[in-house]
């Protein structure tokens, strides 16, 4: 059988698409063919035309939904609005860093609500969609921290251990349909979020910008190489092929070797 990498006629629902890894998923699906809605909480106009650009650029349809991630009801309501979905990115992340016994109870409460509550209310909403569709990707967007840790950031790992955990019961669910459920887990990704952070670094170490990303950024990525916005959409794309169709219940580490540490 002739695999096909083409996704013409599916629609994917990407969580927090209106920055970073989020929207260079969208992207990179966009290209591939399928149809694209975006979300954030902001509805700002420029949200809205982020769509209309993917769309006059790829050709497919592309809507901006608003939902605000840390609620359960709007994760299921992003979803159902959709009116179709093939492929769900859970994207939506946010961070805190802070010594357990300093760290803020709302700050933790909302990271585990956006960063894993979210993806158990979207895929509860989508799965059955996508067993009416008779196809389905679950596409959950951990990190090098889903894997191992780091001081200070209790919450993030914790919620990114917890996707892992999800993506596997997914799969298991649903491993005698033809729907998988994976998650990548990327290391360093120079997101706009990211960039933004290097110039006060540079200030607070009195480095260059290269000694910034190399020796402080980097340290643990051994690449010492950004991963990109697109290559986290092409390993989206990947997992939505034919090819890996048989690819279910596993992390995919797109992180310089971080995790081979
Ligand atoms: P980003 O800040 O550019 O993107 C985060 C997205 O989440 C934005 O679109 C934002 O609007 C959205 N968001 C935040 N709170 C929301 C809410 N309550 N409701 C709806 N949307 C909300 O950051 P990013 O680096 O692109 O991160 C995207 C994902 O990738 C996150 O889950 C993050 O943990 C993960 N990740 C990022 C890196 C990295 O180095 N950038 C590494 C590993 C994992």
């Amino acid at each position: 059988m002739a695999l096909t990498y083409d996704l013409t006629g599916k629609t994917a629902v990407i969580t927090g698409s209106n920055s970073g890894i989020g929207l260079g998923i969208a992207e990179e699906l966009a290209k591939a063919g399928a149809n694209v809605v975006l979300n954030s909480f902001t509805d700002r106009d420029e949200d809205h035309a982020i769509a209309a650009r993917i769309a006059k650029e790829t050709g497919v349809e592309a809507k901006y939904i608003a939902a605000d991630m840390s609620k359960g009801d709007d994760c299921r309501r992003l979803v159902a609005d959709a009116g179709a979905c093939d492929i769900l990115i859970n994207n939506a992340g946010i961070q805190h860093v802070a010594p357990i016994d300093e760290f803020p109870t709302g700050k933790w409460d909302a990271i585990i609500a956006i960063n894993m509550s979210s993806a158990f209310h979207t895929t509860a909403q989508a799965l059955p969609m996508m067993r009416k569709a008779g196809w389905g990707r679950v596409i959950n967007i951990a990190s090098a921290h889903g894997l191992t840790a780091s001081p200070y950031k209790s919450a993030y790992i914790a919620a990114k251990h917890g996707v892992v955990g999800l993506t596997k019961t997914v799969a298991l669910e649903t491993a005698e349909e033809p729907i998988t459920a994976n998650a990548i887990c990327p290391g360093y990704v120079l997101t706009p979020l990211v960039e933004s952070q290097i110039p006060d670094t540079m200030k607070e170490y009195d480095m260059s910008r290269d000694d910034v990303i190399k020796n402080v950024m980097l340290k643990r990525q051994p690449s010492k190489e950004f991963a990109t916005v697109e290559q986290m959409g092409g390993t989206a794309a990947f997992l939505c092929s034919d090819a890996a169709a048989q690819i279910t219940g596993t992390t995919i580490s797109v992180d310089g070797g971080w995790t081979a540490l």
